[in-house]
């Protein structure tokens, strides 16, 4: 198996939400030949943003990840490149240290993305290994062939895939849990009478007002977590009862009666990891890797800093967290 990480070394990142991101930047930038492969149509994962319009009414949710932290050096140099061109700002209504995403939160992905080679609805469904490499199955039938491969998803999504290549990374992967998110989005007509930008109670992790952030524009739009107990209570539930089980949860939380004119539920299947590790895993003997929050916790900035590592690791650079 060809494992030596070297110029011409083919590599699939398999995942573009930060940490694959990550970990492909600093690939990218060591000279390697990186591709990158995700399920959805845009990059981001669990960092999510969408617009809707509604009886002439402009509504921005963020309906993944509300905001991230900045803490370690590493992260804040990205971020400040960032800042720079516009795409992220701070926004103390969640803490001295929290930026997001301007105008969206999807767009703090869509900077450190720029310039990656990213396929775009490609499911990976298998994995294998062979003497000359790894063989990556993308839907049904289209198979390429690579010299390493990184896993950057869901450690239950990772368990997948890692099965038959790697039992250790599988069984690491399989004993971590991520827990899920019911989300529901609400885009009003008129702003709500109260003052907060996030609110937390019964059943709710946060509810926030993404058209609070900072750059927002379009109308009033709010964000409703359930918190991991209300969302594996409820979690094969149909999306229309969730919209109204929340909406009354989150009514009766700021004490008004809601007249939404757009309503919308998700469902996270995987949200937040519940597993601490060791950072990221890469074995060098057969290159295979995993990176994301669950091997170090569930933030956006750990993510980022499980998929830097990484990629630090795969071309032979330390790097101490
Ligand atoms: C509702 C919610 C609220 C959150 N709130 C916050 C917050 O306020 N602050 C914060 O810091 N963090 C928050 N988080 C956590 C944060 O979003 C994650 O920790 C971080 O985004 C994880 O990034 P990742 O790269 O590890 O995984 P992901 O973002 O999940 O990326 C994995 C990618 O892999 C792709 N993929 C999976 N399987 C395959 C496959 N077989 N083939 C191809 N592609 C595949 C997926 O489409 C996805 O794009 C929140 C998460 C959720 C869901």
């Amino acid at each position: 198996m060809h494992t030596a990480s070297s110029i011409g070394s083919q590599i699939a990142v398999i995942g573009a939400g930060i940490s694959g991101i990550a970990c492909a930047r600093v690939l990218s930038e060591a000279g390697l030949s990186v591709h990158v492969f995700d399920k959805g149509r845009r990059p981001g994962g669990r960092v999510s943003s969408r617009t809707v319009e509604k009886d002439a009414h402009d509504f921005s949710f963020d309906y993944g990840a509300q905001y991230f932290t900045v803490r370690h050096p590493l992260f804040r140099s990205v971020t400040a490149k960032l800042a720079d061109k516009g795409m992220v700002s701070r926004w103390p209504v969640a803490g001295e240290d929290a930026w997001v995403g301007t105008p969206r939160m999807a767009k703090l992905i869509e900077g450190l993305a720029d310039g990656i080679d990213i396929a775009w609805g490609a499911e990976v469904t298998a994995l294998s290994s062979s003497k000359s490499g790894w063989s990556v199955r993308i839907g049904d039938s289209d198979v390429r062939n690579f010299d390493q491969v990184v896993l950057a998803m869901p450690a239950e999504q990772t368990a997948l895939l890692a099965g038959a290549g790697d039992p250790e990374m599988a069984r690491r992967a399989a004993g971590s849990r991520t827990e899920p998110c019911w989300t529901v989005m609400l885009g009003f007509a008129e702003p709500l009478p109260i003052h907060e930008g996030i609110v937390k109670g019964p059943g709710i992790s946060s509810a926030t007002r993404n058209s609070g952030k900072p750059k927002r524009q379009g109308g009033e739009a709010w964000v409703v977590h359930a918190d991991p107990d209300w969302s594996r209570q409820y979690l094969e539930h149909e999306p229309a009862d969730i919209e109204q089980r929340l909406s009354e949860r989150f009514a009766s939380l700021i004490g008004v009666t809601l007249q939404p004119i757009f309503t919308r539920a998700h469902r996270w299947r995987y949200a937040l990891s519940s597993s601490r590790s060791e950072g990221c895993y890469w074995n060098e003997e057969i290159g295979l890797g995993a990176c994301g929050d669950w091997l170090l916790a569930p933030r956006i900035e750990s993510a980022w800093i499980s998929g830097h590592t990484l990629g630090k690791r795969i071309v032979g650079a330390g790097l101490d967290l």
